[in-house]
């Protein structure tokens, strides 16, 4: 067997949920290269993007136009413009006062992502956006899709910093997080490609939204869930897409599972567990030394009790590393009765690293005995592996490339 524990990362720090401090910082930084607690990647002390509106609620929208000295319906119209017509350019807002528009653009739709590089596969039907923020920062966003449903994968921070070793994005760490607008943006851009029929397959809408993509979304709360309001607010004042069909995934942060139950608000919760017993998810989730599987699988449940949703239960399959028959079982344990499904995930081996998917065979069977316990499962198909887009692949190599 490999031996994991030569990869030794340090211990996390955490914060509690009650703690605000996630807004200047994660609650939960996992410090790399013997520096706990520092956020690691070129981290910007102070650099706040520009606020956007898709940052506010309708109701800060409309005193937002006001301070501007417009009326307070120009922030409705905005909202409009943005959120059902899917455009910011100026030009096209024919309902505003030419001499507000440049205005009210300006102040209130800055540009915030632009897009360096896409990359598809899959007869374009996979996308992925390289994103470059105003401080420099890259983010990735993946478009998927599928005949009868267009998934939106999102990252939430630039960077991570939970340091999981398999993870492409947890080997570089944080920079730092994306506000809400930051992500919403991600998901107008691949709305308003499908809207013009840039993608393959006809006009389209997106149907789902996974925070599945470089970040841990509940590390930068606030921001994640105002994202979540803005995505699923009806039109205009979001974008109208249903609150069941956007899933946060998470390592694991207990508080913060705790405090997503109480907002009311159903969406999908996903926890990448990897493995059933501490010793070794200690090592693939170093957050895990801080809240162990038992802790985590009970906010879990608490979880599925507050909103009567499933939770998705990730397992990335690594060759004989959590792949054994007697995880299965230990896994089936732990969830024999509960309101969860398995998603196995084939790992995508990151550059460099010594660990590779388990076997087709072995996969097959840890299914097969998650399946005979009664557990519902589902192996996770990997669209967009060849541009780097798959799970946990994500990790902005394109930027160093020659344009
Ligand atoms: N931080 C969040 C969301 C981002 S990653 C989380 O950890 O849940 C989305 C999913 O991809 C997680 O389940 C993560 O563990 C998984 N993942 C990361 N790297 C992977 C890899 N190399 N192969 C397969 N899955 C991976």
């Amino acid at each position: 067997m490999t031996d994991i524990t030569q990869r030794r990362v340090p211990v996390a720090q955490a914060a509690p949920a009650s703690d605000r401090r996630e807004d200047h910082q994660p609650v939960l930084v996992i410090g790399r290269e013997g520096r706990p607690g520092q956020p690691a990647g070129q981290a910007l002390p102070g650099a706040r993007p520009p606020r956007h509106l898709a940052d506010l609620d309708p109701g800060e929208r409309r005193a937002a136009a006001e301070r501007l000295g417009q009326r307070s319906f120009r922030g409705d119209q905005l909202s409009r413009h943005y959120f059902a017509r899917l455009t910011d350019d100026p030009v096209e807002m024919t309902d505003v006062p030419a001499e507000a528009r440049v205005p009210l653009a300006e102040a209130l739709l800055p540009r915030l992502l632009t897009a360096e590089r896409e990359f598809t596969c899959d007869q374009g039907q996979t996308r992925k956006t390289l994103w470059r923020a105003f401080d420099g920062a890259y983010v990735e966003s993946v478009l998927m899709r599928y005949p009868g449903r267009v998934t939106m994968c999102v990252s939430s921070q630039a960077g991570c910093g939970m340091a999981c070793p398999f993870c492409a994005t947890g080997q570089a760490g944080l920079t730092r997080n994306l506000s809400a607008a930051e992500i919403v943006t991600q998901v107008v851009a691949g709305a308003r490609a499908l809207a013009r029929g840039e993608v393959p397959g006809g006009p389209g809408r997106i149907s789902n939204v996974v925070f599945m993509g470089m970040g841990e979304p509940l590390a930068n709360y606030s921001r994640v869930l105002a994202a979540v309001r803005r995505i699923t607010d009806r039109v205009p004042d979001g974008l109208g897409i249903s609150r069941r069909a956007v899933t946060v995934s998470t390592v694991g942060l207990v508080p913060a599972i705790a405090r997503l139950a109480g907002e009311r608000l159903p969406v999908r919760l996903a926890v990448s567990l990897h493995a059933p017993d501490d010793g070794l998810r200690d090592e693939l989730v170093p957050v895990n030394r801080r809240w162990k599987v038992a802790e985590v699988l009970d906010a879990a449940w608490s979880y599925a009790a507050a909103t009567g949703r499933r939770v998705s239960i990730e397992y990335a399959l690594i060759r004989d590393i959590n792949d054994q028959a007697w995880r299965a079982e230990a896994l089936a344990d732990l969830l024999s009765g509960h309101l969860a499904h398995v998603n196995l995930i084939p790992l995508n081996p990151t550059p460099g690293s010594r660990w590779t998917a388990s076997d087709p065979g072995v996969m097959r069977e840890f299914e097969e005995r998650l399946a005979r316990r009664g557990i519902p499962v589902t192996v996770r198909d990997t669209r967009g592996t060849e541009i780097d887009g798959a799970c946990g692949q994500l990790a902005a190599a394109g930027r160093a490339e020659p344009r």
